[in-house]
């Protein structure tokens, strides 16, 4: 046990709070001058903690020559440690010991483990040790809080200590308890008079959370009727401080030591403190946060253990963090250069120096949770492709994110060629001890760019501009760049080096969601492939690679604009069909926003569709376009956004460009954006074929008919269209197909007004406008560049009609002038012919027309019923006989189909399986 002397230090006894205390001088850092400073400590216990800081404290000042370091003697007894199989290493994290009823949990798994040995690394009860760090925090802050907070902690283990336990174990946990906390008092005291903690003080406290947590433990075993000791694993492990800001373990020492404890304390059952550890020259120190994984991969490596089990509170590794992407599966397995690279990369479930010491003899971790114990977890352990029996399932197993981070670039033509430059960065950045995490380098050698911690950035920045100062001046390096608010999305998998394509299919599925990447960085090992992004795109690209690769499911965050008759019946239709896309296909769409012209719903995780037209009633707020395109875009949780414009609305449709430019998606039956000015039309085109975002409007033509995608489809395997001539009215089709007989016109007209076949006021029908840019969508997209002024349309409405103010007014008058299509229709009859509304696209004429034409009754067009749609493609492939596509064009059901098939067409786009 060390022993220290303060005898030729410590100066006279001080008015201190409690009997038996005393005051020395310890020299503090202040600032950056080195102070001396009274500190009062409480009464020193046999082997008190506090010795080993202001040893720490002393020593580092060089003002001790006094103290006596009796902790290790070279009289190592060899040979007591059983090491090897028979022990097995468990690590219990901060939540499985979170209370009273989850250490008894953690006691029961730790008893019903059969191994012969066991050693038990465990973690401070849950947020303890953010409040021990507040506690400094505050102390050097010098806000004298840190005693009520102080109280807090000794409060919550006080509790803990008499849910558990009772009697002698309870009486000397809880001395042990107020004498700790009366030890920090003094200490905190000192911090708070210094107005800063050093970095050994700082340890020191911080490490008690584990102090406490292991002796609860231990006593509620032996309660049990188990044999069972707890370690302070100061006494045992011995890491060394490196420079940037790590420890590493001194194994050697350790081991030598652990041999020293165990002759002493030579139990089945050993309850150890994760987290803590001593400096080679005794002072404590810890293994910086969330270190209680490395403190048991330590453990499992000096005792040789069959295995280390790591208790947390998830069912394992998860594909990615089961906080950010709830489709995320948990892995069976993984090699350790996976683990190693998930947590790296910011898989808090595992901190990455847990690898290393239990790989050096092949010790399988598993991670389990405590509170699922049917649960089997995920095992790390050594594999290969090559070795028998094993097959490495993914190519990609999981991803992980960093965040928080700022990339620096430094940038000059001066670089080429000249050696040294790369260490010269490196070596600046040292100097200033940031972490460089990523790095990359084009191979013209014109650039080399890194990533930091933002919190280290400004140093960075500065080092560099210094150190560069004269390249810079000179025009070597032309500049060194900061871009802040990043974050590093990484994909890890052993076999991503041996499968071609892996990287294609992830940056395939960042470029869909629309995601930028600043930078590329892939090892030669190729177990990850990491990328860096705005830190506002992190969740989304960490879903969309999820989605593509686990093919979970294509999510698509859908805001519905025009909750009318067709917007309406979309939202019934989506909510009818979403279980199935779900399960079927893979498919979830939320639609997270509808907005109408007054006003809008709003919810991230998705309108209740069975109830939406009541929410809307109930809780819409006043619409606001821009207000909805934010929110439809701005959430960050969905990889893809699309929005759906089920208005006529011209306004709406000059959206559409701004929304593709960031990157939403669009579809819409509405023709006025297709059909308006021309210039306006080719702008969102040539943003379309330049970009991944998608603009899909089947439904403008023909409602639901496959009349686009037909087009689409004939040009891009290479025909060419000569002519495209239809009817494209479903009213105009109604109205002709049943003007026979001795029926006049206006009579079929008040029929299909009766019938709800018409707009409210017929002439919007008869007008044949609707038809025209039905006809202009299709010459544009058959590569005319055709405007709606410059097309002849012929006019149904007389030309005394088209002025009257009312639609009852025109349907009054309209019996005046049926004479005219009477005479037409019997000059057609008489010729074997019949009178058809049409609209026609003549490529080679490069015009299109709008027109009622006479064709023979034994032409497809003539042998139409009801109100349906007809287009005839003739192209050099269908010369002779046209392609015709025949349906109904019309009605709300056929043309929410339309869109939907839109929607669902955009999600296969995005990567949901077909
Ligand atoms: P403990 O206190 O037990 O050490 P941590 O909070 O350090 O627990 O680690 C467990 C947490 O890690 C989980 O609750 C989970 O939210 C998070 N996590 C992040 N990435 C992953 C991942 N890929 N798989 C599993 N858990 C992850
Ligand atoms: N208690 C320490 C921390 O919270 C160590 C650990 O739990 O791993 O950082
Ligand atoms: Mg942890």
């Amino acid at each position: 046990m060390p022993v220290v002397s303060l005898t030729k230090v410590a100066t006279s006894p001080s008015a201190a709070t409690a009997a038996g205390n005393f005051t020395i001088r310890v020299p503090c850092f202040y600032g950056k001058r080195l102070v001396s400073n009274r500190v009062s400590f409480g009464n020193l216990r046999r082997r008190s903690c506090i010795s080993h800081c202001v040893r720490s404290e002393l020593q580092s000042s060089r003002v001790l020559g006094s103290v006596i370091d009796s902790s290790l003697d070279n009289s190592v007894e060899n040979g007591h440690l059983p090491k090897g199989d028979s022990w097995a290493v468990h690590k219990f994290g901060g939540t499985c010991v979170g209370n009273s009823e989850r250490i008894k949990d953690v006691a029961d798994v730790v008893v019903k483990d059969d191994s012969e040995r066991k050693l038990v690394v465990v973690s401070a009860m849950a947020k303890v040790t953010d409040m021990m760090y507040d506690l400094i925090h505050r102390a050097q802050s010098r806000d004298d809080s840190y005693l009520s907070a102080l109280e807090a902690v000794l409060e919550k283990h006080r509790a803990t200590a008499l849910d558990l336990l009772d009697g002698d174990e309870l009486a000397s946990f809880l001395a042990r308890l107020h004498d700790d906390i009366n030890n920090l008092k003094a200490m905190l005291r000192a911090i708070y008079i210094a107005g800063h903690a050093t970095e050994s003080f700082s340890d020191f406290v911080v490490g008690h959370g584990e102090l406490w947590s292991a002796q609860m433990l231990a006593a509620v075993v032996r309660k049990r009727g188990l044999d069972c000791t707890w370690m302070d694993a100061r006494d045992v492990l011995v890491v060394s401080p490196t420079s940037s800001n790590q420890v590493d373990p001194d194994f050697v020492e350790s081991e030598k030591r652990l041999e020293k404890w165990f002759t002493q304390n030579s139990s089945k059952i050993i309850i150890a403190t994760g987290f803590i550890a001593s400096t080679p020259q005794n002072i404590p120190t810890t293994l910086k946060r969330d270190g209680s994984d490395f403190s048991a991969a330590i453990m499992g490596a000096l005792f040789r253990s069959h295995q280390l089990t790591i208790w947390t509170d998830v069912d394992g590794v998860y594909s990615a963090d089961p906080r950010k992407v709830s489709e995320a599966v948990i892995l069976q397995t993984l090699s350790y250069q996976e683990a190693w690279e998930m947590s790296y990369f910011g898989a808090n479930v595992l901190h990455p120096r847990t690898i290393i010491p239990v790989m050096k003899y092949d010790i399988p971790i598993v991670i389990r949770n405590i509170f699922n114990l049917s649960a089997p977890g995920t095992m790390i352990c050594r594999q290969s492709e090559d070795e028998d029996g094993y097959k490495l399932d993914a190519p990609v197993k999981g991803f992980a994110t960093i965040d928080n981070l700022a990339l620096v670039n430094v940038e000059g033509t001066g670089m080429a060629g000249v050696p040294g430059t790369a260490s010269a960065i490196f070596s600046a950045v040292k100097e200033v001890g940031a972490n460089v995490i990523m790095i990359s380098q084009a191979s013209s050698e014109h650039s080399v760019c890194f990533a930091v911690p933002e919190k280290e950035v400004k140093a960075v920045s500065e080092a560099l501009n210094s150190r560069f100062r004269e390249a810079l001046a000179g025009g070597r390096l032309s500049q060194i760049e900061i871009i802040p608010n990043c974050s590093i999305l990484a994909a890890v998998g052993q076999k991503m080096a041996s499968t071609p394509g892996v990287s294609a299919t992830f940056f395939n599925a960042l470029a869909k969601a629309n995601i930028n990447i600043r930078a590329i960085a892939q090892g030669c090992s190729e177990f990850n492939i990491t990328v860096v992004i705005k830190r506002e795109d992190c969740i989304r690209a960490l879903r969309a690679v999820h989605s593509r690769f686990y093919l979970s499911r294509t999510m698509l965050a859908v805001g519905i604009i025009g909750p009318g008759l067709i917007g309406g019946t979309l939202l019934d239709q989506i909510r009818d069909q979403a279980a199935v896309l779900k399960e079927e296909f893979k498919i979830d769409l939320r639609v997270i926003g509808i907005t109408g012209s007054s006003k809008m719903l709003m919810s991230e995780s998705g309108i209740d569709l069975s109830r939406w037209r009541e929410l809307m009633k109930e809780e819409g707020e006043p619409a606001n376009m821009e207000k909805f395109t934010q929110y439809v875009k701005g959430n960050h949780f969905i990889p893809n956004s699309v929005m759906v414009d089920c208005t006529a609305d011209a306004d709406i449709a000059s959206c559409y460009y701004n929304w593709l430019l960031r990157g939403i998606h669009v579809v819409t039956p509405n023709k006025k954006a297709n059909s308006g000015p021309l210039d306006q039309y080719l702008k969102i085109r040539d943003l379309q074929r330049k970009s991944y975002a998608h603009y899909f409007y089947e439904a403008t033509v023909g409602a639901g008919l496959p009349i686009i995608s037909t087009l689409r489809g004939l040009l891009e395997t290479g025909d060419k269209i000569l002519r495209i001539e239809g009817i494209f009215s479903g009213t105009l089709s109604y109205l002709f197909n049943n003007f026979v007989g001795t029926r006049s016109f206006s009579e079929v007209v008040a029929e299909a007004k009766q019938a709800g076949f018409t707009e409210p006021d017929p002439r919007d029908d008869l007008s044949g406008t609707d038809v025209a840019r039905k006809v202009t969508i299709l010459a544009r997209e058959s590569g005319l560049k055709l405007d709606l002024d410059g097309l002849p349309v012929q006019n149904l409405v007389p030309k005394p009609l088209q002025a009257c103010a009312s639609a009852e007014e025109f349907m009054e008058k309209l019996p005046q002038f049926d004479e005219e299509l009477s005479k037409q229709r019997q000059e057609a009859e008489a010729a074997g012919e019949v009178l058809r509304y049409v609209g026609v696209v003549d490529a080679l004429g490069k015009k299109g027309t709008v027109e009622l034409k006479r064709y023979k009754k034994d032409h497809p067009f003539a042998q139409l019923s009801g109100a349906d749609n007809i287009i005839a493609f003739t192209t050099t492939r269908y010369y002779e006989q046209p392609l015709i596509v025949r349906g109904p064009g019309a009605g709300a059901q056929v043309t929410a189909g339309g869109i939907f098939s839109d929607i669902l067409r955009l999600a296969f786009y995005l990567g949901a399986p077909s």
